[in-house]
Order: C-alpha cells, then structure tokens, then sequence
C-alpha cells in the first residue's frame, strides 16, 4: 500500500479511504477525512499526514449517530460512559422525552428513582442546572435536552394532578418553560399517556406550545397509541397548525392486535398536513414490542383483553424488570398467571405488590406496520431505551441504530444505507437544530463512527438484551475516540448541547 504522498503532519487524526457517508442521503465515495481539534477539516484527498492515521479501507465511515428519543436524562450522569448507546455509534442523544424531563429537580428526582432506583443526585437549579452539570461532568455522547411538560406540571400541581390546570398554575408553569428556554433547551416534550400529562387541556397544551414560538420544536407521546391513535394523531397535528410549532410524533406505531395497519391512516394524515405546510416528523424504534411499566398496562384494562392499549394477549405481556423478583423477569405476565392459578390482573397486581415499579415488555404490534413507519420520509430514529441497570429491559437500549442498518438496510434491503444513515444523521441534525453536527464535511465537530457495513448487526435478544452489537469499530466524539477496535475507552468527550440562539 503506498504511503500517503506528503511527510507533514498537519491533521490530528486522518481517516484512510474509507466509504465515506456524509450523512446527507446521497450514496457514498471513497475518501480520506481529516480531524484537527473537534472538527473535520478536509474530505477528499488527503496528501499530508494525521497524528494518528486510521486506516479504514473496506469500512464505513458516517457521521456519528443521533439518538432523537433517549430516556438517559440521569444515566448521563450516573453511567456517563453510556456503553449502550456509544457502542452503537451514537455520539448524541436527546432527552427529556415523553414528558419526563430533568427540571425542575424535586420531581425530576422521583423520575430518576423509577429508572434508576435508589439513586443519589446532587440537586441541581433548573435546566441550566442540569446543562452545567453535564458541563462539569461530561459523558462520553453529547447530550441535547427538551423540557418536559409532565415534569413542569408536576412541579407545579403535585399530587393533585388529574385535572385542569387553572390559569394561576399555567403562568407558574409558563415560567418554567421560560427558564427552560432560556437555558437552551431545543424545545418541549409531551407524554399525554401519562399522568400528569394526561390530564393537561386542550388550551394547556396550546398556550405552552405558543411560548415556543413559530417554528419551536414539540415533540409528543400522543393520547393514544391503540384504539385512538389517529384521534391522537390529529390533535397533534391541529396543535401544530393551530400554533405554528413543528411537530415530532414520539415512537409512532399503532399498538394492539385490532389496531395493526392503522398507520396507514395515521401516515397518510402526516402526509395531508405536511402537504398543506405543516412542519411535521416522526420518529421510530424497530422492533414490534413497546416496552413500558407494568402499573399502566394494568390501569390501561387491556390485560382483560382489550383496553387503551388496544387488545393484547396474556402472553403478549412480559416483565421485564422486578426488583427482588429476578426468576420472574422473562415470563410473559400469562404464564406466571397460570402458574399460579389466578387471573392475568390479580398476577399484575402480585407482581406490583412486590415492585410497583415493575417495567415490562408488550408485544402489541405488526411486522408491516414497524416497515410502514420506518420507510416513511419523515421518519427520524429514537431507541426509546430505557437505561436500567436491573432485569432484561428491551433490546432496543443496545440494539437499536446497528438493527437499522444491518437487519433493515443490509438484510431486509428495506431501505439504503445512505438512506438509513441519513435518518438517524444529517436529518435529526436539521430537525433538532444540532448545529455542526450529523454530517461529514469540512468545519462540521467530528462525531464520527467507522462500521463495517458487512457485519453490522445488533446482537441484543430479549432473552439477552444487554449484548453489544457487533460490527461498530471505532467511534468519535467531538474528534476524541471513545470506542476503539469495538472496545470502549472510557473518554467521556460529550458535551452538553444547547440550541443556538
Ligand atoms: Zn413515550
């Protein structure tokens, strides 16, 4: 193999003629890449010599990937190599999803203790707490944060959440948003299936998003994702007209046997919107199970066969996580029932006297459907992972990005690479305001990761989630490797995210 031609070294870091993925959907080309500091300084030919040359010939380089629905508000601080994520190439993550956000702290903590039980955090002062601490404490992945709205209600309504706000209230949690904003948070997130964004009203949800202002990014779990999915739908989508805010339907799917196809409709009315200007986007997990706590899909009533989550079977509910109950995790909710000679409820019930936070696995949706959504244009990629560091949590925490490329993209040949890539790079990128991030070109933060698009492949079952995929070799983050030879260094080179003024 010929040297390269020139003897200085001028670069930090240069990438050898590897197939080079710029993250903008267009197919690839061969081509050297140069890092000096955080940035990528040169894509073409590159005669003069880096610091440390990789050589990535047969490889794949891309742009690193972006997590749009991430649930590692606390896992950034409390594991903040986050190998789950970073060793599927992610170099950025958004959280604050579903509602559930990191400020302001009292119950943002009560939050962090349902994915991380028993967990210690120092307190922090509002989201621009939250951001410095990241500042003083970095990850290993960038991280992005949105406000979210169940977290401010809570704060301001308390226990006594299942109604209306009064306008009093509103203004208090107007004000949160506005620290929120101010501190630089990309916009707001809803969890309608939630308490306590459930109970929010039409005109909460309206004079909230109004304070994003035009173009200001909201982001939902909708009402419903099974029976009243596409009422859902369009109560997004008219808060979005209504108020000029661009809209991010979370983890769309259509859950329940009697709802599977649904997304069609819900797909079509996206289009319609998007057609008459509406600045409207999805994104997805891809896998045909939800993951969620065992105490909503009993409050749901479809474990009696058919409730808001639409009808599922006993056996289609599996826990997932039950602390002190380790035997239990991997049974489906039905068998456990059986063996116990009791109804499928009254074992949930048993199960939530024992750990009321109980997490479980449902597998409520289609095949097709999960294909639909991911083809569809519009369509961003989210892990939805929930970090838990107890039990079999769904696979998508380690499986997600690597599962796209190599099961859809490679083996399923669903969609192309480039194009695949691009979903989870260039386009959230844009969507999210990350600016300088999710593309390979001259001046953009080198947040880079190197795959073999061959082997590519995620390797985490629901029987054994925490596997690490395989086929990512190297990863970068702001020009800093953090994954080398498939082997997480501990760098923790991430940086707190902020929008850009
Ligand atoms: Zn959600």
């Amino acid at each position: 193999m010929a040297r390269p031609g020139g003897d200085d070294v001028r670069f930090d870091l240069v990438f050898r003629g590897g197939r080079v993925y710029d993250g903008s959907g267009r197919p690839p080309v061969v081509a050297d890449v140069a890092v000096t500091d955080d940035r990528v300084v040169r894509v073409g030919d590159v005669p003069d010599r880096g610091s440390v040359e990789v050589d990535a010939q047969g490889l794949c380089l891309a742009p690193g990937f972006i997590d749009v629905h991430s649930h590692d508000d606390f896992a950034a601080l409390l594991e903040p190599a986050l190998p789950f994520k970073v060793m599927q190439g992610v170099t950025t993550e958004i959280v604050g999803n579903c509602g559930m956000g990191v400020a302001p702290f009292e119950p943002a903590l009560a939050l962090a203790r349902s994915f991380h039980p028993g967990c210690e955090l120092a307190p922090w002062a509002g989201h621009r707490g939250y951001l410095e601490r990241l500042d003083a404490e970095p990850p290993s992945a960038n991280v992005a944060v949105l406000a979210g709205h169940g977290t401010l209600r809570s704060a301001v309504l308390g226990e006594d959440c299942r109604r209306a706000a009064t306008d009093a209230e509103l203004t208090q949690m107007m004000r949160l948003l506005d620290e929120a904003l101010q501190a630089g948070v990309l916009g707001l997130s809803t969890g309608l299936i939630y308490e306590p964004g459930r109970d929010a009203s039409e005109a909460e949800l309206v004079e909230l998003a109004r304070q994003l202002g035009e173009g200001g990014l909201y982001t939902t779990h909708v009402r419903s994702e099974a029976d009243a999915l596409l009422d859902a739908v369009a109560e997004a989508l008219a808060l979005g007209e209504r108020t000029g805010v661009s809209v991010q339907l979370s983890h769309h799917k259509a859950s329940g046997r009697n709802n599977w196809g649904k997304v069609v409709d819900s797909l079509a009315m996206v289009d319609a919107a998007r057609q008459r200007g509406a600045d409207v986007w999805l994104d997805q997990y891809p896998y045909t199970a939800s993951s969620t706590s065992l105490a909503a899909v009993l409050a749901s009533g479809s474990l009696q066969g058919h409730g808001r989550m639409g009808e599922l079977r006993p056996q289609d509910v599996v826990l997932a996580t039950v602390e002190g109950q380790p035997e239990w995790e991997g049974a489906p909710l039905g068998e456990l029932a059986r063996s116990w000679q009791i109804g499928v409820e009254d074992a949930a019930r048993r199960v939530l006297a024992a750990d009321a936070h109980a997490w479980v696995v449902v597998h409520g949706m289609c095949e097709e459907d999960v294909r639909r959504v991911l083809q569809h244009p519009a369509t961003m990629i989210g892990s939805d992972g929930l970090p838990t560091s107890l039990g079999r949590p769904h696979p998508r925490l380690y499986g997600t990005f690597p599962r796209i490329l190599g099961h859809y993209a490679r083996d399923v040949a669903l969609l192309p690479l480039e194009r695949a890539i691009h979903k989870m790079t260039a386009l959230p990128a844009a969507r999210f305001g990350l600016r300088g991030r999710g593309k390979i070109e001259p001046g953009a933060f080198a947040d880079l990761v190197l795959f073999d698009a061959a082997t590519i492949l995620d390797q985490a079952t629901f029987d054994a989630p925490r596997r690490p995929p395989a086929g990512v070799r190297d990863v970068y983050v702001n020009g800093r490797a953090v994954v080398r030879g498939g082997r997480h260094l501990g760098t923790r080179p991430g940086r707190a995210l902020r929008r850009a003024a």
